[in-house]
């Protein structure tokens, strides 16, 4: 894929975010990997003003490499950064404060086995990473260790982070966990919901990495 491409999918995928009513304003953040460099939106400017000449690319030591608008990167970039330097198969991390995760995250619970589809983000749950302030290494260590073996988790008093090979996978599973969230909301209106056993969801995710559109290509 051409650098004009990634930014032209970068910016799409802001834009798709915010439409999808998964982000508001300047609130959340997508990156995605371009060769020894990562793009990342900027901090501070909301979605109606992203272009592409406002992307920032970064280096794998936390430095500025391009930002023709002289923007700063997202304050949260140091966790895209090492979510993409650990985990070499990971291609684009998109981050939101949605409604129904950040909901969920308020609680610092998990989003248990309650629905197959919970199987998305690579397990048999989505895991919660305990809050620490926005921007800190602290935070990065904390949603590292929730995305082990996963694709996805909640951030405690925050939000949500998906991960992918690329801007559409992490968008979709984005997207799958917000609507999982809601799911979860609701059922818990109506008391504790039936979950899932180990055997059952391991053959979710054992048919999702054979068939499913989940599948990594
Ligand atoms: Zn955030």
């Amino acid at each position: 894929m051409s650098k004009k491409t990634k930014l032209t999918s970068i910016v799409e995928a802001a834009i798709y975010l915010e439409q999808i009513g998964l982000n508001h304003g300047a609130t959340g953040n997508c990156s995605c990997r371009d060769g020894d460099t990562y793009l990342i939106t900027p901090s501070g400017i909301e979605t109606q003003n992203l272009s592409e000449d406002k992307i920032v690319r970064m280096n794998f030591s936390g430095n500025i490499v391009d930002s023709i608008s002289n923007l700063k990167p997202s304050s949260e970039w140091r966790f895209h950064q090492d979510i993409m330097s650990q985990r070499k198969e990971v291609g684009a991390v998109v981050h939101t404060h949605s409604i129904y995760a950040s909901t969920v995250s308020l609680f610092g619970s998990e989003l248990p086995p309650f629905h197959y589809m919970i199987a998305v983000a690579g397990g048999d749950s989505v895991r919660c990473a305990p809050y620490a302030m926005f921007g800190t290494q602290e935070l990065s260590d904390n949603i590292i260790n929730a995305l082990i073996d996963r694709k996805a988790c909640l951030i405690a008093n925050h939000g949500l982070v998906a991960i992918g090979d690329n801007l559409k996978e992490a968008l979709e599973i984005a997207e799958e966990i917000e609507h999982l969230s809601q799911l979860y909301i609701e059922a818990r209106k109506l008391g504790e919901p039936n979950l899932l056993s180990k055997k059952q969801m391991s053959e979710v995710i054992e048919r999702f990495q054979t068939y499913s559109r989940w599948t990594k290509v």
